[in-house]
């Protein structure tokens, strides 16, 4: 079940969740994807919205069509990256046809309406970030590379620099993704996350020589740092690999698991 700040939607066939408080932001869009609503295999009517070797190109641009509808958003406002798993954000400003979305990095940031950013996951955690004043808005995806990299703090930093966000202001919505229960990492980890982010790793219960990371309360500990504060941080608390029903996990299905999109763009006009 998803935490209190968010909710499950449906929308033309589409399943997604959204968190409360970007909800109530006016003119402004926002989900994350689930695997169910869309038209590609395995087994069927998976919402897989990134290229992967197992889907086809149309398959693909049919799940985008349909997804951005069930948010009345447009595909052609869609900006993406190569993602890295890297600290790196780039900024947008202008048309979606002028961004390339071969670009490397792990978090977009932008001002202008009709820009839809999205991140591509499956087990990764995508964050979400907006501020309802100087209305910039960020999309980040960070697994343990990047969490250890501060790609969220980085982002965050690049909101208050660039576009004068107050932190105060901030509100940041941390999607679904693979939680303590299940992000097994080896012991050569340990040291560095013990380091970076004191407390977020423990030794595995059962698999000798493993530790078990926390990379929401890492991500959470970041925004803290960064001074946003704690009640203006949304954790969904859903496990992509204990809800592989739900979500698609890399972890869980492997080479076959799909990819779902985390988005969120200020909508042009009425209803875009
Ligand atoms: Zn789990």
């Amino acid at each position: 079940m998803p935490e209190d700040g968010f909710q499950r939607c449906e929308k033309q066939g589409i399943a997604y969740y959204t968190c409360r408080a970007l909800d109530q932001v006016p003119g402004l869009s926002h989900a994350f994807s689930t695997r169910h609503g869309g038209v590609s295999p395995l087994p069927d009517k998976a919402l897989n919205l990134s290229r992967v070797s197992w889907d086809s190109p149309q398959n693909v641009e049919e799940n985008r069509r349909r997804f951005f509808s069930a948010l009345a958003l447009r595909p052609e406002t869609l900006a993406t990256l190569c993602q890295i798993h890297s600290s790196e954000f780039h900024i947008i400003n202008g048309a979606p046809h002028q961004w390339n979305p071969g670009t490397p990095g792990d978090a977009l940031i932008t001002r202008s309406p009709g820009l839809a950013l999205a991140v591509q996951l499956a087990d990764c955690f995508p964050i979400l970030a907006a501020d309802p004043v100087t209305r910039a808005i960020a999309c980040v995806h960070a697994g343990w590379r990047g969490t250890l990299g501060g790609i969220l703090p980085n982002t965050l930093s690049g909101m208050v620099q660039h576009f004068g966000c107050d932190p105060l202001r901030l509100l940041v919505a941390i999607g679904p993704g693979i939680r303590s229960c299940c992000m097994e990492v080896g012991e050569e980890l340990a040291p560095a996350f013990k380091q970076a982010c004191p407390g977020i790793s423990r030794p595995h219960p059962a698999n000798l020589g493993k530790y078990l990371l926390d990379l929401p309360q890492a991500l959470k500990l970041q925004a803290a740092a960064a001074g946003i504060p704690e009640k203006s941080v949304f954790d969904l608390g859903m496990c992509t690999r204990c809800r592989s029903d739900e979500f698609f996990s890399y972890r869980a299905e492997g080479a076959h698991a799909g990819r779902m999109m985390a988005v969120i763009s200020w909508v042009l006009g009425d209803g875009c």
